[in-house]
């Protein structure tokens, strides 16, 4: 179920891989994404997020976000109602309100300060990381009273992988030179968690990574692997009551 799970004082975070595992048969799937109407998927076949029920201890559902590769944050509270909210990243001082962002092969970022109850996830793929998604996020994190906050950096496709277009490279290379890369078959790249890691540098946030490849990994959701038949691997991270 899990590709890395961690605890830092009162927060729980962790980032899901491809199998539902636990009491799930063999084989089952664990697949976060929206349907196509915009609902989570769920259901015995394919759980999704209901198998992230009782993940962590006293917690509510977590909060989904319909993803837009852009770069705005929204702050829930006690209020949340339950809706999925169109946004790349969610940041919260509310204990016990899990907070959920998508990925297969986009980078997914967790954000925490511990001792403040702050935390917050963000989703960066190539165009968020141009719209400074995760630098957003961290400063709504600080907005929130948070001072020390580290910052975990899930699995994604890495910069050997990730074949752009040169132009593309160029574009991107000329907001963040650090996302310039090139694959391992020699044609132009990117490395978005390179550039995300600098951002983080920037800001003077340390980061820690998953250093797994989406499209490595058989275990792993991958876009670039399995196109439109991908599912989603999730980054999670709560304030446990
Ligand atoms: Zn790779």
């Amino acid at each position: 179920m899990f590709a890395f799970r961690d605890r830092r004082g009162p927060v729980e975070l962790a980032f899901t891989d491809r199998h539902a595992g636990g009491a799930f048969p063999p084989g089952t799937p664990l697949n976060l994404s929206l349907r196509r109407d915009g609902a989570p998927v769920s259901g015995p076949e394919s759980p999704g997020v209901d198998a992230l029920a009782g993940v962590f201890a006293g917690c509510a559902a977590p909060v989904g976000l319909t993803q837009v590769h852009e770069g705005d944050v929204v702050v829930v509270d006690g209020g949340y109602d339950g809706r999925e909210l169109v946004a790349d990243a969610v940041v919260t001082a509310t204990a016990g309100l899990p907070l959920m962002v998508r990925a297969a092969d986009c980078v997914p970022v967790l954000l925490a300060d511990p001792a403040a109850g702050v935390v917050g996830a963000a989703h960066a793929g190539r165009p968020g990381l141009v719209a400074e998604v995760v630098p957003h996020a961290v400063a709504a994190l600080r907005a929130l009273g948070a001072t020390r906050i580290e910052a975990w950096i899930g699995p994604h496709v890495c910069g050997a992988c990730y074949e752009v277009p040169v132009d593309m490279r160029a574009d991107v290379a000329a907001v963040v030179p650090e996302a310039l890369s090139t694959t391992s078959w020699g044609t132009p790249a990117l490395d978005i968690g390179a550039g995300v890691r600098a951002q983080l540098d920037t800001l003077g946030v340390p980061h820690h990574c998953v250093d797994r490849c989406t499209r490595e990994d058989d275990d792993l959701w991958s876009h670039r692997r399995s196109g439109p038949a991908a599912g989603r691997l999730a980054g999670l991270v709560v304030v446990v009551p």
